[in-house]
């Protein structure tokens, strides 16, 4: 409600957090690319995984008046510029449009199985998609991907849901937004046989003591709304995902303003919609006083998140 009643125009300058940007690159080994929003590309070199895959990113007005659809030509040139060839699972950390629309033509292209709860199975047969390339997991039951092991645990989305419920009917584009119902809101556990993990938080969401019990080296964690929910909020956040994994290192996502094409720079939400600052504060202070490195990804780079843990 207090969102509505704020007229601060403008978005946060990005540049105040140029030092948080520049983890190491990858070089061989497991590296993360991160595509925008929640979509990130964790590969080994020879199996990779796509949260999400949503690179339209459909304009303001079309996405609040119009019908949307995915855009073939930029999901094309989105996989060639990441150098995306084949991926083994696209795993939506939940069915908004912002997250889940493009997944079954991603899955398509890149002859992914497109795997998550059964809202993104509908999205999965409304795109085409084979049923045998769907696959709708069993809740914290880990899955074995090459040398990844996967577990998708069910949290909440952050507050508010703007289009709430599960999605129970094929979706075939062009859809109104709201066809792009929540589904299942994921929080999605990522090891590998090398010994390294990482937590990936879609939504700044979460359900108490739903990771109680699970471990991660490197969090990363979904801001977007944070900055529209008060200081409570934002601290029992951070407990329900890095602490309760033990995350030593946090990779912020959902930032970024997905009303504009990738190939732009990248630029925060506004404070219409969300404010970074806001979000920043709480999180510097909470990441200061218990140790925890706070960065942000540079998108289109390969990145190593596990180097900096020392
Ligand atoms: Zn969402």
């Amino acid at each position: 409600m207090a969102l509505s009643l704020r007229l601060r125009l403008g978005r946060p300058e990005l540049g105040r957090y140029a030092d948080r940007f520049g983890i190491p690159q990858a070089a061989d080994g497991l590296g993360v690319t991160f595509l925008g929003v929640a979509s990130l590309l964790i590969e080994d070199r020879t199996t990779a995984v796509l949260t999400d895959g949503f690179f339209s990113r459909p304009s303001l007005p079309r996405v609040a008046l119009g019908r949307i659809a995915p855009d073939e030509a930029r999901i094309d040139a989105t996989l060639a510029r990441a150098g995306i060839d084949r991926v083994a699972v696209v795993a939506p950390v939940h069915t908004h449009f912002d997250h889940a629309m493009d997944a079954a033509v991603v899955a398509r292209r890149t002859g992914a199985r497109l795997v998550g709860g059964t809202s993104v199975a509908q999205i999965g047969r409304g795109g085409g998609l084979p049923d045998d390339r769907i696959e709708v997991v069993v809740p914290g039951e880990p899955m074995t991907v090459g040398g990844f092991r996967l577990t998708w645990v069910e949290g909440e989305h952050c507050p508010p849901d703007r289009y709430p419920g599960a999605i129970t009917a094929p979706v075939v584009p062009p859809v109104r937004t709201d066809a792009y119902r929540c589904g299942e809101a994921w929080s999605i556990l990522v090891e590998h046989e090398t010994g390294r993990s990482a937590l990936v938080q879609g939504s700044a969401g979460f359900r108490p003591g739903a990771l109680a019990g699970r471990r991660a080296e490197v969090a990363y964690l979904g801001i977007g709304q944070l900055g529209v929910q008060d200081d409570a909020y934002l601290e029992q956040y951070w407990a329900e995902t890095v602490e309760t994994v033990g995350a030593r290192q946090v990779v912020l996502i959902h930032w970024d303003d997905f009303f504009r094409p990738l190939d732009r720079p990248l630029r925060a939400l506004p404070y219409l919609g969300d404010d970074l600052d806001a979000t920043m504060r709480v999180l510097t202070r909470l990441a200061e006083r218990q140790g925890v490195g706070l960065h942000f990804p540079t998108v289109w780079h390969r990145e190593n998140p596990w180097a900096l843990l020392g």
